[in-house]
């Protein structure tokens, strides 16, 4: 066995997160930064520094690396190696291939952040050869991998679940500028405001300040009884299992595995009710939906599966 050593990194709208491993896969060192709610350049450059501060953690020079794959928030633009006008983070598009060349001088490969939590889920996981993993966080999104082949899609945007339409009536506006997306409603940045329309529209009792309010508000006063924060879960549960069926109807996954911070700090909220209602929605049979066992380094770890040795699939 050679001492090649390979790095994987997140980029979150909230974290940015990077590993660095040896072939196996055993990770020799790691490291975490806020992402910046800033401009491009800035982004990039905390990006860069995350990795080079895992390379640090690994007595590792980062131009010793010999492959650096990538998960990141999207839109991508596959063909630019850059992220284009993404939803959650205020810059119009930040730089992510050629900086990380420049950095390391290794291959980089790129993909969006679910298509690298599916890859994690594969290669790290007994998940089987039809899964889709589905990241509740700041946003929605969902990787495919069918019959083996994950799935990337042009330009890198395959299953990008969060812009289906779940509400026809369009009530809420996503930050894609699209009417009625999944991600309008369910995603972390989003829970507030929906919290607020719902408060507006329908007269809720509550004790929630609703000017100051996160999503991590509205899961505490559903779970003691505030009947608006109950009202919101109760919603929140229907448009994820409307997604879901979608997405089990688009891609006949054996497993569904749920990552990202919505679904794993509040599973009982959000994961077990979408497998409870999931079957009354579907014409096909029902998949095992779970957590991901990965936790909160599904998608670093796919990152780093992208490059290693052996994941062909994935290419
Ligand atoms: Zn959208």
């Amino acid at each position: 066995m050679t001492d090649a050593r390979y790095a994987g990194i997140d980029v979150g709208a909230t974290n940015t997160r990077a590993v660095v491993a040896d072939a196996s896969g055993s990770l020799v060192g790691r490291a975490r930064r806020r992402t910046p709610q800033a401009d491009g350049p800035t982004i990039t450059e905390a990006i860069v520094w995350t990795l080079r501060e895992a390379c640090d953690d690994a007595a590792l020079d980062p131009h010793a690396l010999t492959a650096v794959g990538v998960g990141t928030l999207g839109p991508l633009d596959t063909d630019a190696g850059a992220v284009v006008g993404p939803p959650n983070l205020p810059a119009d598009r930040f730089e992510l291939v050629d900086p990380l060349v420049e950095a390391t001088g290794a291959e980089v490969r790129l993909r969006n952040d679910a298509v690298a939590g599916v890859v994690g889920e594969r290669r790290f996981t007994d998940a089987p050869e039809n899964t889709v993993y589905l990241t509740l966080s700041s946003g929605v999104g969902a990787g495919a991998c069918v019959d083996g082949n994950v799935l990337s899609g042009w330009q890198g945007n395959a299953a990008e679940m969060g812009h289906v339409v779940v509400d026809s009536e369009g009530t809420l506006t996503c930050g894609c500028g699209g009417a009625g997306h999944w991600e309008a409603y369910a995603g972390g940045e989003n829970i507030p405001t929906y919290a607020r329309h719902l408060h507006a529209t329908e007269g809720l009792d509550t004790d929630l300040d609703l000017d100051s309010l996160d999503a991590a508000g509205v899961f505490a006063a559903d779970e003691r009884g505030d009947p608006l924060g109950e009202a919101v879960v109760d919603r929140l549960v229907r448009w994820n299992t409307h997604g879901v069926a979608t997405l089990v109807h688009a891609f006949a996954p054996e497993v569904v595995s749920l990552g990202g911070a919505v679904a794993l700090e509040n599973s009982e909220r959000v994961v077990d009710p979408v497998r409870e209602r999931l079957p009354d929605l579907l014409a096909t049979a029902p998949p095992t939906v779970r957590v991901t066992t990965l936790g909160e380094d599904v998608v670093v770890r796919g990152a780093l599966a992208l490059v290693l040795p052996g994941s062909d699939e994935t290419r």
